[in-house]
């Protein structure tokens, strides 16, 4: 049993990584500034012995009384809409607050995990994305707060590894939905299906014809521990390979909610990816890892928890 700290504990995905380390039986810390997380993704946690909540945030030096055996470093705005409103503590949580996280893993001798991300590849040039592509990010565009941040955030892991010895793993995530997403989310399928449930016009950023490839929390979940208790320590992907336009994901999304909503045309943000879908050969061979929930199901399952948020 491992004693495991999880910087952004309380937000969408870290959420869901405490009840996937408590369900085996470790204990968590979880840690939040509460800027995008929520106290209530872990109020049902409360009352569990082996869990631990701080109010904290991660931009700061900070330590955790006791043994650690990991450190897992997910604290960061991450829907667009989220960086672009907090682009400098985007940047900072990315940076110093990887560091701090680093720091930690090394004065407790523990394993260290970062969240990175797809966006380290930017507007791909490269279709699908191996983890050794370097990829095509603009420093200086509006997207740069959350994608330099999360370079810089591999750059300093790896550092740490050479000049300390710290056991790392880089996980490079690709869009994830599922429950816990806010209804205020900002990100394509939480706002498609708040717009279908309400019966509000489905907002396609551009034409429609930008892919993307979408995968269920319980998947990259047991992604992200398989990761964790795997010996890879070279950056990894974990994303579900199916690829959908926007166009089409739209279409999904009224079938599966049985809505009228028509679909309307709005401004392409700057600098949006036109494609992206993950090559996960390696967490295939090396974790034995492959996503398992369909789109289609994910969908359902994620438009049953909107339903009940927008019911309260
Ligand atoms: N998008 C859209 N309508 C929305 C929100 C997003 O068409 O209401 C598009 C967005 O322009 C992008 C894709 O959906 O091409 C995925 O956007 P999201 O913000 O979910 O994440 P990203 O992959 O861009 O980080």
């Amino acid at each position: 049993m491992g004693r495991v700290v999880i910087t952004g504990g309380a937000g969408f995905l870290g959420s869901h990584l405490c009840d996937a380390f408590l369900d085996r039986g470790d204990e968590v810390v979880a840690i939040d500034n509460y800027l995008t997380g929520r106290a209530a993704n872990v109020a049902h946690l409360g009352g569990h012995a082996g869990f631990t909540l701080v109010e904290a945030d991660v931009i700061e030096p900070f330590t955790v009384d006791g043994p650690v055996t990991a450190v897992l470093h997910f604290a960061s705005p991450a829907s667009p809409r989220d960086y672009l409103a907090h682009p400098v503590a985007t940047l900072r949580v990315g940076s110093e607050g990887t560091r701090n996280a680093l720091e930690l893993a090394l004065a407790k001798d523990a394993r260290f995990l970062v969240a990175s991300t797809s966006e380290i590849y930017g507007d791909p040039l490269v279709h699908p994305q191996p983890e050794s592509y370097w990829g095509n990010v603009n420093s200086i565009g509006p997207r740069s707060c959350y994608d330099e941040a999360k370079r810089y955030a591999e750059a300093v892991t790896m550092a740490y590894r050479r000049a300390h010895g710290v056991d790392t793993r880089i996980l490079r995530i690709f869009n994830t939905y599922g429950p816990r997403m806010q209804v205020e989310d900002g990100r394509v399928v939480s706002n498609f299906l708040v717009q279908a449930i309400k019966g509000e016009p489905i907002t396609i950023y551009g034409d429609g014809t930008q892919t993307r490839s979408f995968c269920f929390v319980s998947d990259e979940v047991d992604g992200i521990v398989r990761l964790l208790d795997s010996d890879v320590d070279t950056p990894c992907n974990i994303g579900n390979p199916g690829e959908f336009t926007m166009l089409e994901l739209a279409e999904l999304v009224l079938e599966v909610t049985g809505s009228n909503s028509p679909i309307v045309h709005e401004p392409l943000p700057e600098d949006d990816p036109k494609q992206r879908r993950p090559d996960i050969s390696l967490a295939t061979s090396e974790l034995g890892w492959a996503p398992a929930v369909a789109l289609r199901e994910g969908l359902e399952r994620t438009a049953g928890y909107f339903r009940q948020e927008l019911g309260r």
